[in-house]
């Protein structure tokens, strides 16, 4: 008898017939006795088409209209799954985010969950229903409906799950968990069974789209056991096997002497690489650099500042390229006269490859691994950053690929572990 929540994405919602097969699993584990409440995603296609209405009318519409609107996806979704539930025999209830409430701040197309209250949604599981909650929105303190930000269902899903003390929140979703790398790239990436919190931080955070990043630090923050699973299998396939499948997320960093070293290789396209030269080497020149660069809301990931030379030196970070030209603008305006540096130079063809892996705090070697691998290949490295569990490097973008395949073999990752 566990609590357990369900995460069902877009494209698992994507018609009448895969609601059809959603409530069909989601009856086999009511079935089986446990208490469940369910997260689905607007219908795939569903939130673009919204916005896309809003932008017809203004290019910039106002944000909490636009989230008035966004938000209708999920309610769609949420209604639909009641009926199919109901339809198969299961008694089962719907709510938006503001009637639980799940309560954000006011930061409407971004808000940040503040607290769930479950009252509401624990009598209606002792009362024996199933509970299907809507992603992806909230309700700020002066009742104006919010939404998390794109993707945010995951996060709506894992937060339900702490807040409930829920036993595990499955993410059911099109893939069928968590590898090594994109298998487009390297078709013989393999799925990994488990991996820690800390690596699929990094492993989301450096564009495996699996899973938005704000619902792995929940599950991190909160201890969510929390599963990444396949939506496409048959709905009857046995509760046992289905428990046992897709990808978990731990917390224990149960270290056998056959873990991997490396858990992956993730990797981020379409960055772009900005340089300021001749910066003159005094204190607070990072500031004035990157300070109006934040403010005009540019995210910035990499950041190297080179030993001065005659009192001068080079100042290199990496954006979005996306962000790029904004990122220019601003330093073209009025930081560069107001510094006294010399040219601007930027790069837009640039791209990110990470190694991650727990493993790396007990093994020394994996950076000159990886740096062997890409001079091998020919591949120049142009800028480095470390953490504790993870190399990146910025290479050229068109070598990307390259470097996926080449690091994948380097490290072994096609051999099943154990
Ligand atoms: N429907 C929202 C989106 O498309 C939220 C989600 O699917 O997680 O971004
Ligand atoms: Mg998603």
């Amino acid at each position: 008898m566990a609590l357990i929540v369900h995460k069902y994405g877009g494209t698992s919602m994507g018609s009448v017939e895969r609601i059809r097969n959603v409530a069909q699993r989601v009856a086999k584990w009511h079935r089986a006795g446990h208490r469940l409440v369910v997260v689905p995603s607007a219908m795939s296609g569903e939130t673009n088409r919204l916005i896309g209405l809003a932008r017809e009318l203004q290019a910039q519409p106002d944000p909490r209209e636009l989230d008035m609107i966004a938000s209708t996806g999920e309610q769609v979704s949420v209604g639909l799954l009641a009926i199919a539930l109901k339809a198969i025999g299961v008694d089962a209830v719907s709510y938006a985010g503001w009637q639980v409430p799940i309560r954000t701040d006011d930061a409407f197309t971004k808000a940040r969950i503040a607290s769930i209250d479950d009252a509401r949604v624990r009598a209606d599981l002792e009362a024996g229903r199933v509970v299907i909650v809507t992603g992806f929105q909230g309700v700020d303190p002066a009742g104006h409906i919010t939404t998390l930000g794109r993707g945010g269902s995951d996060t709506s899903a894992v937060a339900v799950a702490a807040a409930m003390g829920a036993e595990e929140c499955l993410i059911y979703t099109d893939v069928d968990g968590v590898y090594t790398t994109d298998p487009r790239i390297v078709p013989e990436a393999r799925r990994l069974a488990r991996i820690t919190f800390e690596e699929m931080l990094e492993m989301a955070s450096l564009g495996s789209k699996v899973l938005q990043i704000r619902s792995v630090e929940f599950a991190g923050k909160y201890k969510v056991r929390t599963r990444v699973l396949s939506s496409l299998t048959p709905p009857d396939i046995p509760l046992a096997e289905e428990m046992a499948s897709g990808t978990l997320i731990t917390f224990e960093e149960a270290q056998t002497m056959e873990q991997a070293v490396i858990s992956g290789i993730a990797f981020a396209r379409d960055e772009a690489k900005i340089t300021v030269m001749n910066v003159p080497d005094r204190p607070g020149v990072a500031y004035q650099i990157l300070g109006p660069v934040a403010e005009a809301n540019v995210d910035v990931d990499m950041i190297i500042q080179n030993q001065s030379v005659n009192g001068m030196t080079d100042f290199s970070f990496t954006v979005s390229r996306a962000e790029y030209q904004k990122a220019l603008d601003v330093l073209g305006g009025s930081v560069r006269p107001k510094l006294g540096a010399g040219d601007i130079v930027g790069d837009p063809k640039i791209a990110k490859v990470s190694v991650v892996g727990i493993g790396m705090r007990s093994h020394v070697g994996i950076a000159s691994r990886m740096f062997r691998t890409l001079s091998e290949e020919g591949i120049n490295i142009q800028m480095i950053s470390t953490s504790e569990i993870k190399i990146s490097v910025v290479i050229e973008d068109k070598y990307l690929e390259l470097a996926v395949r080449a690091l994948h073999k380097a490290f072994d990752l096609e051999q099943p572990v154990g």
